[in-house]
């Protein structure tokens, strides 16, 4: 692990993962400049971080050129919620394709490393299972979740073309499903909401009839994969899954939740949303070979550190507050 002290970028850095990634660059003894347009992110994630001189935050949107000088760019500014990334789906599809070439380009003026946040939407509903990384997918192009997936997918092309047209350094990593403490309790995705549901009591909103699958990997296994990747040398590009192999039902998943958090919120079943994967599970076979990396932390443990945030925020009412406040991606940024 390098412990030279450099430059980092964290496009999306106040998001959910990203203010996870700030905080281990830091903790390695770079100097971290943190952008974001604050569109799902929020200030409260990256707080703690504000006051430190390795640290620093710019509000940015990233469809916009940006100038700056670094050694390293992480991109991970973009939408991560089915929900949020459909509010506005025009901007979505931007931020992938247009952030991309941006980052790209920077990367390549100022020959940067830099690595891509994909995604396992990539794959669509995938008809291989579990996914491998040469498989290449099953994506509706027309289909609402399309601004995200055909988004991310052009982005890796775009990776690849200015690794074999400029001689970009590029790592890309397909991330699978992934929670912990920071995601916001109205961030729409499974687990923030069936734990923030278990935990005011009320109904757990199941899509479907809940036998759909996904693994769920918790985030300090997630960025500890990302580092390692980034880590490699530059023959090393990606793509590379990183994800939890463990596969359950999302029925189940309510169930464990109802169980851990003692709660008496009944299940209540709602339509399932269109082109929602059925199933979804990575082959992590290349990340155990390439990184010597696989998830350490067991489901049961990583959804009771991630109730032990929600439960604290709703001890100091924060949780009431922000759900209150019907939390809602905000195309001119959240304050
Ligand atoms: P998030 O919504 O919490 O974070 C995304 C961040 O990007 C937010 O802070 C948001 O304000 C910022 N952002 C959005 N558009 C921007 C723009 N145009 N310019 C600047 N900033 C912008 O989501 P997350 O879960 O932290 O996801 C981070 C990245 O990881 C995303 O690229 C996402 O596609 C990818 N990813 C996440 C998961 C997961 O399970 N969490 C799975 C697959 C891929
Ligand atoms: N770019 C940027 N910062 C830089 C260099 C480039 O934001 O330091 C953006 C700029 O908007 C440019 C895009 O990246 O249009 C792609 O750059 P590239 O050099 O590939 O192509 P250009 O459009 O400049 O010919
Ligand atoms: N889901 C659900 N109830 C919710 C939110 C999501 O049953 O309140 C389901 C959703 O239909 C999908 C799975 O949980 O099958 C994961 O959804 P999420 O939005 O977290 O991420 P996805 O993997 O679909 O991008």
């Amino acid at each position: 692990m390098s412990l030279t002290r450099k430059r980092v970028l964290v496009t999306g850095g106040a998001g959910f993962l990203g203010s996870h990634l700030c905080e281990r660059l830091i903790a390695r003894g770079n100097d971290v400049l943190c952008v974001d347009n604050y569109f799902t992110g929020r200030k409260d994630n990256i707080s703690h971080l504000l006051g430190l001189p390795q640290f620093e935050a710019m509000r940015h949107d990233i469809t916009f050129p940006l100038y700056a000088e670094v050694d390293e760019i992480f991109n991970l500014a973009c939408p991560a919620s089915p929900v949020h990334y459909q509010f506005d789906p025009v901007q979505t599809t931007k931020t992938s394709i247009v952030g991309a070439i941006n980052m790209l380009g920077l990367a390549k003026r100022v020959k940067a490393k830099v690595f891509q946040a994909s995604t396992s939407e990539v794959y669509g509903d995938p008809t291989v299972h579990p996914q491998t990384e040469d498989y290449r997918g099953n994506v509706n192009p027309l289909g609402p979740r399309a601004c995200y997936d055909e988004g991310k997918r052009a982005a890796e092309t775009l990776f690849f073309d200015y690794y074999r047209q400029h001689q970009v350094r590029i790592k890309v990593v397909r991330i699978f499903n992934t929670y912990g403490p920071r995601m916001h309790p109205n961030d729409g995705r499974v687990v923030s909401n069936f734990i923030v549901q278990a935990l005011k009591g009320e109904p757990i909103t199941l899509y479907g009839d809940g036998s759909q699958t996904r693994a769920f990997c918790f985030v300090d296994d997630l960025i500890e994969g990302i580092l390692r990747l980034m880590d490699t040398d530059d023959s090393v590009t990606g793509p590379v899954n990183i994800g939890n192999p463990h596969e359950i039902r999302v029925h189940e998943l309510a169930e464990r939740v109802v169980r851990l958090t003692g709660s008496k919120s009944k299940i209540e079943y709602r339509p399932l949303p269109q082109d929602d994967p059925t199933q979804r599970c990575p082959d992590i076979t290349l990340a155990k070979k390439l990184l010597d990396w696989q998830p350490m932390v067991a489901l049961d443990d990583g959804l009771q550190r991630t109730i032990g945030y929600f439960a604290n925020m709703l001890d100091g009412s924060g949780l009431r507050s922000a759900c209150n406040n019907a939390f809602e991606p905000n195309p001119r940024g959240n304050l």
